[in-house]
């Protein structure tokens, strides 16, 4: 198994600076979420502008380093909490336009009418 706080060493510091603010990344500041097959998805705060990111890293031994990734708004906790959740798909959707279609899903779909209005 790869030691992840090496290969954070080896292959982030060498991409990753906050998009915001452009102070350098510690790979200290990084936390990971999931690592797999030489790729590992970090969770990254910058220490100056507290704006954040979650980025893929993959890199080879020795070899290129590339790193993907977009600004958040998650939290790391909240990037941990999402990942054990079950990914929502077509029937899902199909369920919940089914329950919205009938009498108290139509009470439902007024009430939150009546809040947005509210708000
Ligand atoms: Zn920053």
């Amino acid at each position: 198994m790869k030691n992840t706080s090496h290969f954070l060493e080896e292959h982030f510091h060498a991409v990753a600076a906050c998009p915001l603010c452009r102070k350098k990344y510690d790979p200290l500041e990084a936390r990971i979420i999931t690592a797999e097959d030489g790729v590992e998805l970090v969770h990254v705060e910058c220490q100056r502008c507290h704006g954040a990111i979650v980025a893929t890293i993959t890199g080879e031994a020795g070899g290129a380093t590339s790193m993907m990734g977009i600004v958040t708004d998650l939290s790391s906790r909240d990037l941990f909490r999402l990942r054990a959740r079950e990914p929502i798909i077509a029937d899902d959707v199909l369920l919940f336009h089914t329950l919205l279609s009938k009498d108290r899903g139509q009470s439902f779909l007024h009430t939150i009418e009546e809040e947005i209005h509210i708000d």
